[in-house]
């Protein structure tokens, strides 16, 4: 048979379901990009719709899963000064990645100089409607970063859960969790209450892959007609600069890290996170993923007891695509309206990416709103500011498909190097993707 109709036979008709993600990301860019140039509302509306319904219910998962899953991690770990040092493990790995992101995004972003000449762009494609949301935006985001750090710890646990604000949540079930490691057997009823809980959300995630393609589809053909082609034309540099770095991270730092750190082999991991990757890229949410990632690294290898302690931390603080985009968005700005780039400036630059990555929740856009707090620093006027964060907007979609992508594709590295550092990874498994059960 025809090589090309192999591809398509596979593509179409292939039993794993990561080709039938894959095709329904390829399929949307084609329709997205004919949707583009031509007026069919009905279409759209369908499309959007399907999207919605499928990031809803990955969404309906993530509380259960989160709570679930860091209650069973901590306290099959236990003993607390092994989670001391799971937890310090996965922050210094965590904080490597992100550093490494935050150094290629300046270089890249000082090489290319993706801002020069770019200010006229940016007056032309801010559109004032966007100006005026993403004023409010910034004011919210100016308290400063101590008043951030006090927003983790929860006043009221019941109102996190019910707001979805994930960092709080995670700050109260992680206590919670060490509080009961702590008290011993009498914690039995709670622990297997969460064991049922955590099966549960897992199978419920399987019933919601079977909606994986269409969805996918759906969300990738309404992000990308959304977008002018005519406006990627104008920034090309910008986002080919954002592509190199995110390229970088996943085919250079995350092999390099893996090769020093573990022995895993990083084509193996990424075959088995392959359809979180792809619903990360489709949905721009690292937190609705959450619920595939622990799926493909749980069934596919990786302990249960690591996986399920580190990867919910992970899809909340480990946002190493949102810095890198960060650096370059921020030095495309200073670039544009010729703010000096002294090298002080430009570490500053890069540690306030790193904070503001970490503060942000796994949520679409997120990280565009973090932001202000690395431009407020930077000496821009109140219109610039606002015009410049607005541009930053109308290209927003697919620089946080990407981005998001990268986030999840470096929470699945730092778990496999910890749960290898550890020996809890199964190797046979994990090195044989013939094995590997689906997700559904
Ligand atoms: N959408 C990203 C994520 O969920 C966060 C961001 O906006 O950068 O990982």
């Amino acid at each position: 048979m025809k090589l090309h109709m192999q591809i398509l036979i596979a593509l179409g008709l292939g039993i794993k379901r990561n080709w039938h993600i894959f095709s329904g990301i390829i399929l949307g860019i084609f329709v997205g990009v004919f949707l583009h140039g031509h007026e069919l509302p009905v279409v759209s509306t369908i499309l959007t719709f399907l999207g919605q319904v499928f990031i809803r219910l990955i969404q309906m998962v993530v509380i259960p899963l989160v709570v679930s899953a860091i209650i069973i991690g901590v306290t099959s770990v236990g003993d607390n000064r092994q989670l001391g040092k799971f937890g310090s493990k996965m922050i210094l790995y965590y904080g490597i990645i992100t550093a490494a992101a935050v150094a290629i995004g300046a270089a890249l972003a000082l090489i290319f100089q993706p801002g020069l000449g770019a200010a006229h762009y940016i007056a032309q494609n801010s559109a004032t409607e966007v100006q005026t949301a993403v004023a409010t935006a910034v004011e919210q985001q100016q308290g400063n970063i101590l008043n951030i750090f006090l927003g983790f710890i929860p006043s009221n646990p019941m109102h996190s859960f019910a707001a979805g604000d994930m960092v709080p949540i995670i700050v109260f079930v992680l206590l919670f969790a060490i509080a009961l490691a702590k008290v011993g057997d009498v914690n039995r009823p709670i622990v297997s209450f969460f064991e049922s809980v955590f099966a549960a959300t897992m199978k419920i995630t399987d019933w919601i892959m079977f909606f994986a393609a269409p969805g996918v589809f759906a969300l990738t053909a309404s992000a990308v007609s959304s977008f002018g082609i005519d406006i990627f034309a104008s920034i090309s540099k910008y986002l080919f600069v954002l592509f190199l770095g995110f390229m970088l991270q996943l085919c250079v730092v995350y092999p390099l890290f893996l090769r020093f750190f573990s022995k895993v082999n990083i084509i193996m991991l990424y075959s088995a996170v392959a359809e979180a990757l792809m619903v990360a890229f489709g949905t721009a949410s690292s937190s609705a993923t959450l619920p595939l990632t622990v799926a493909c690294c749980e069934k596919r290898g990786i302990s249960h007891k690591i996986s399920s302690f580190v990867l919910p931390l992970g899809a909340t603080l480990n946002m190493d695509g949102t810095a890198l985009l960060q650096t370059v968005a921020v030095i495309f700005l200073a670039q544009a309206y010729g703010v000096a780039l002294t090298p002080f400036l430009i570490v500053e630059i890069c540690l306030l990416a790193m904070i503001a990555s970490s503060t942000c929740a796994g949520i679409p856009g997120a990280g565009l709103i973090t932001i202000a707090l690395i431009l407020n620093g930077m000496g821009l006027s109140p219109e610039q500011l606002v015009a410049g964060f607005a541009f930053l907007f109308t290209i927003e979609r697919i620089t946080d498909m990407m981005r998001t992508l990268v986030n999840v594709a470096s929470d699945a590295v730092v778990v496999a190097a910890i749960a290898d550092n550890e020996n809890e990874i199964n190797y046979d498994l994990l090195n044989n993707p013939a094995a590997y059960e689906d997700i559904a």
